[in-house]
């Protein structure tokens, strides 16, 4: 899959304007989105995101199959400010509450962490609007194949949804992910 960034948007003036579907990315600062999307895209990706000050862009990527990937900010850094967090989250309500594009979410989540409050507030989010959620486990090298196995079978059953795991650097599951975000992204609801 081809990826070619296109533009970065801080509200809604800024959204591409056409009809190609959109997935958005979400997870926590350090979680590996950055890794996991340059492994999608077999290549490296300008960090536009980590632009300082600009903690508040959503970053737009053009597919080769005609559908966008959107990578939103990592929210979660402890030194944020209470102002900044009101910023992301209201940012985030105003893209996944208005955008008729967006199809689904995947929340790329370090294996080592737990399932927070704040992960269950985008799935909320996600659910609210009738979108898909997948999660993905990144940096599974890190633990025990039983452990990353285990985990990955409570979110799958505590969510009723899809768990990939992943590692960026050997590329574990990054073709099956790869595969099927195209496909989701591509079937039409
Ligand atoms: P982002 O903030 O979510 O975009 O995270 P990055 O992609 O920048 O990754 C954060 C750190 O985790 C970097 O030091 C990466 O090299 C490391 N990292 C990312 N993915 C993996 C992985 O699958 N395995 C391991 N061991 N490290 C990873």
């Amino acid at each position: 899959m081809k990826l070619e960034f296109l533009k970065s948007a801080a509200s809604s003036e800024g959204w591409p304007q056409d009809s190609w579907d959109e997935v958005l990315f979400v997870g926590r600062s350090n979680a590996g989105k950055s890794s996991l999307i340059n492994a999608l895209a077999q290549r490296k990706l300008a960090k536009v995101s980590r632009v300082p000050g600009k903690t508040t862009l959503l970053n737009f990527f053009n597919t080769d199959k005609r559908f966008r990937i959107v990578d939103s900010p990592g929210y979660g850094f402890a030194k944020r400010s209470g102002k900044e967090v009101l910023r992301w989250r209201a940012m985030m309500e105003s893209y996944v509450n208005n955008r008729q594009n967006l199809k689904g979410f995947v929340l790329v989540m370090d294996v080592r962490r737990e399932w927070s409050e704040d992960e269950q507030s985008l799935f909320d989010l996600s659910k609210n609007g009738g979108h898909f959620f997948h999660v993905v486990l990144t940096k599974c090298d890190k633990i025990s194949k039983n452990k990353y196995l285990n985990i990955s079978r409570k979110l799958q059953k505590q969510l009723d949804t899809e768990v990939y795991i992943t590692d960026s650097r050997t590329g574990l599951g990054v073709s099956a992910l790869r595969g099927s975000v195209v496909s989701y992204a591509l079937t039409k609801s």
